[in-house]
């Protein structure tokens, strides 16, 4: 084990780890997407991507960031998805109460800045000035994108984290 390995860190969730590949059901699975279904959504711990649509581990490839917006990270996950992981339909998935909304890209650095008790001014934060707006875009890029247009469905929705209810906007 190497020297630098502390495993008393993550123990509790090593044990949790443990108890769950227990009554793992999961090997052999190919990583599909079963329901076809992707996800773009923040790293918001209040949303469950899979659990607010009735979805379960194995039916959709999900992929979040700070905000929920289309990048080009995301873009890559998406054409990957449609071509080769059985996705049919894409939802954008914003939400209410989102930092990065909420503050400006100098006020997060200053918050940042705060907590690490050192300059933060380097840091870039894509802040959301219009979320709505902003999920236009992201619908668009997606509907307009040539190796995803024809292969799927998009939707651009808000979850409102404080009654678990999606609103399709587009
Ligand atoms: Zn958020």
């Amino acid at each position: 084990m190497p020297a630098s390995l502390n495993t008393e860190d993550f123990s509790d969730l090593i044990d949790a780890n443990a108890r769950y590949a227990e009554s793992f059901g999961m090997a052999g699975f190919d990583g599909i997407a079963n329901a076809g279904v992707a996800i773009v959504t923040c790293m918001d711990s209040r949303i469950d991507p899979l659990g607010l649509l009735g979805l379960k581990p194995g039916d959709a490839k999900i992929f979040r960031n700070p905000g929920g917006r289309v990048t080009p990270s995301a873009l890559e996950a998406i054409v990957l998805g449609v071509h080769l992981l059985n996705v049919d339909r894409v939802l954008i998935i914003p939400h209410t109460k989102c930092a990065m909304g909420k503050m400006s890209e100098e006020e997060l650095r200053k918050a940042v800045g705060d907590s690490a008790g050192q300059d933060a001014s380097w840091q870039g934060f894509h802040v959301v000035a219009d979320q709505i707006d902003a999920l236009r875009q992201d619908v668009a890029a997606l509907r307009t994108h040539p190796l995803i247009a024809d292969r799927a469905k998009i939707g651009g929705f808000r979850y409102d984290v404080d009654t678990g209810l999606l609103t399709q906007h587009f």
